[in-house]
């Protein structure tokens, strides 16, 4: 297995510059995705490490040999692009046996290799059908099938399930999940879906303008971010300005319009006095029903008087808004609703301190 690193690389279009110095070291066998916003580089940096863009700056190594310059057949990577480019004219067998043709792989070689292929993604017995007579998942898996038919060090996928419905989007990202992990191949992931990959990802890297914000494990990420862009771009969340009131081994105390909350979290090179955000994640804030021995929470919890403004029922959940001191409003996600509230109603929030995330930026 090789991994793959990404030194200070630099793409400019013109006096856009797609992207901007980015470091990245991606571990043999891994799943990394590049996650970020429309037009914040994804896929440049992705078409730079298949070969398709030259850097202005920079190097890409594949395990310690460096391919920056090298053409993408000399890289050993298989690509599968959004539309998947398969080509309509060839049946399924001659789609996945085509980079093989082009590597002059011995005839029953060859065979061999397709067949595996087309076994990985179970496709067998789709060998002579065209493109056009199979459905959009079924074009994904031999997609899939020909970038992995040669066995390339590291598979590339750029947004691989954006052209499917739902349904199918949820049954292919594990689908693919399985795959990469029965070829044992790494694999560098380009999306914009947060739960795409927060769902599937060892490793993920969120890019902003070019820039890589920040890097790290789903959970990672998702509880501790390291800045608002990178804790409202991976889910729903609330920001509330503070001044940190004291810090000690134990975590951070902040005065905000919801009062004073405690968070178990010290924020780097913070100092008391500092104007600070802290993000409340829906899912983390608890309604206290004083009728509801369930609601209970633990006595260091923090809590916020609130009233309601908007309540949705979903079934499975309901979304409230609540509206604390100072015209702070709240998302509140409530699990498993037994009762509909009226409009107004006082509410008691409650969150743990372990889920005040601290943010500077
Ligand atoms: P999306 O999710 O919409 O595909 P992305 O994050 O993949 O976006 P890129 O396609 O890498 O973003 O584009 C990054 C920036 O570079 C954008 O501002 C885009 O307009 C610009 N860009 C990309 N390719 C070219 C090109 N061939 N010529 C000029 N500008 C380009």
């Amino acid at each position: 297995m090789t991994g793959v690193s990404v030194v200070n690389l630099v793409k400019k279009f013109g006096s856009t510059v797609a992207v901007a110095g980015v470091d990245l070291w991606i571990e043999a066998g891994t799943l990394f995705f590049l996650l970020g916003p429309s037009g914040c580089g994804k896929t440049t940096l992705l078409r730079m490490i298949a070969g398709f863009e030259t850097p202005n700056s920079g190097m890409i190594r594949f395990g310690d040999r460096e391919v920056t310059k090298h053409p993408p057949e000399k890289r050993d990577a298989g690509m599968v692009f959004q539309g998947y480019a398969l080509w309509p004219h060839l049946s399924v067998f001659e789609n996945v046996a085509f980079g093989l043709r082009v590597r002059k792989v011995p005839n029953a070689d060859l065979q061999r290799r397709v067949g595996e292929a087309l076994e990985l993604v179970q496709m067998n017995g789709y060998e002579n059908r065209k493109p056009t007579q199979l459905s959009g998942g079924q074009q994904q898996r031999v997609a899939l099938a020909r970038a992995l038919a040669f066995r390339p060090s590291v598979l590339l996928l750029d947004e691989p399930l954006s052209n499917l419905d739902a349904k199918l989007r949820l049954e292919m990202r594990s689908e693919i999940r399985r795959i990469v992990d029965d070829a044992q191949i790494t694999t560098i992931y380009v999306t914009h879906d947060q739960e795409e990959a927060l769902s599937l990802a060892d490793q993920m890297a969120v890019l902003r303008d070019g820039k890589i914000v920040q890097t790290g494990g789903p959970r990672e990420l998702y509880d501790g971010p390291n800045s608002r862009f990178t804790a409202s771009f991976l889910g729903e969340t609330n920001f509330v300005e503070g001044t940190v009131e004291s810090i000690g081994t134990d975590g951070t105390t902040v005065t905000s319009a919801l009062g004073r909350l405690r968070s178990s979290r010290v924020l780097e090179n913070s100092a008391i006095g500092d104007t600070i955000s802290l993000s409340l994640r829906p899912e983390a804030l608890r309604i206290i029903d004083p009728a509801n021995d369930a609601t209970k929470v633990p006595a260091e919890w923090n809590r916020a008087a609130t009233t309601l403004n908007s309540s949705m029922f979903l079934g499975e959940t309901a979304q409230l808004e609540l509206q604390g001191e100072g015209d702070t409003k709240l998302k509140v996600l409530e699990l498993h609703p037994r009762v509909l509230r009226p409009t107004g109603t006082a509410l008691e929030v409650a969150i743990d301190p372990a889920d005040v995330v601290l943010l500077s930026e």
